[in-house]
């Protein structure tokens, strides 16, 4: 392998929250795997309402979350499409953001994802993000792309 071999991202992991966002982060991930000739791949996270609402109170979300799930699914199928990823490379995952979006950079054994990230501050900034959460503990480089900078 020569060094320009090495330097090149074999599989891209690209992070969406299928927010207008999405885009300009598909995009840059989109630039560097057709110069480094990688592999493309989006995944989207679905937070299970019971995370938010955990056991506080007594409901049952099931219809609501089969709601949502194929929402996202859709959603997801169109988005890919529209950028040319094909089926086999777009992952839909129930859990949560940062810890899933690590789990499947391991299992595809890519060495690059890219991110989405607000120019947060203040409270908003301590509170964190999921841009610090997957940049925090990832086992690759991780592309955090600027989106929706507030003024
Ligand atoms: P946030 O910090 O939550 O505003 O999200 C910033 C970026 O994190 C997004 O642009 C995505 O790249 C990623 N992200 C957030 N939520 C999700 C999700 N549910 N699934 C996949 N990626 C996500």
């Amino acid at each position: 392998m020569d060094g320009m071999a090495m330097s090149q991202y074999r599989k891209i992991l690209v992070a969406i929250d299928l927010s207008e966002d999405s885009t300009a982060v598909v995009m840059r991930g989109r630039t560097i795997a057709d110069y480094d000739h990688a592999e493309l791949h989006l995944i989207h996270v679905i937070e299970p309402l019971s995370f938010a609402y955990g056991g506080d109170i007594p409901m049952d979300f099931s219809g609501i979350q089969e709601e949502i799930q194929q929402q996202a699914t859709q959603q997801l199928r169109r988005f890919a499409e529209s950028n040319k990823i094909d089926l086999a490379h777009q992952h839909l995952v129930l859990g949560k953001p940062e810890v899933e979006i690590h789990a499947k950079a391991k299992e595809l054994g890519a060495d690059l994802i890219v991110v989405g990230s607000h120019g947060r501050h203040g409270l908003a900034l301590l509170m964190g993000s999921t841009a610090n959460g997957v940049m925090h503990g990832a086992s690759c480089d991780v592309l955090a792309v600027r989106v929706g900078i507030e003024k």
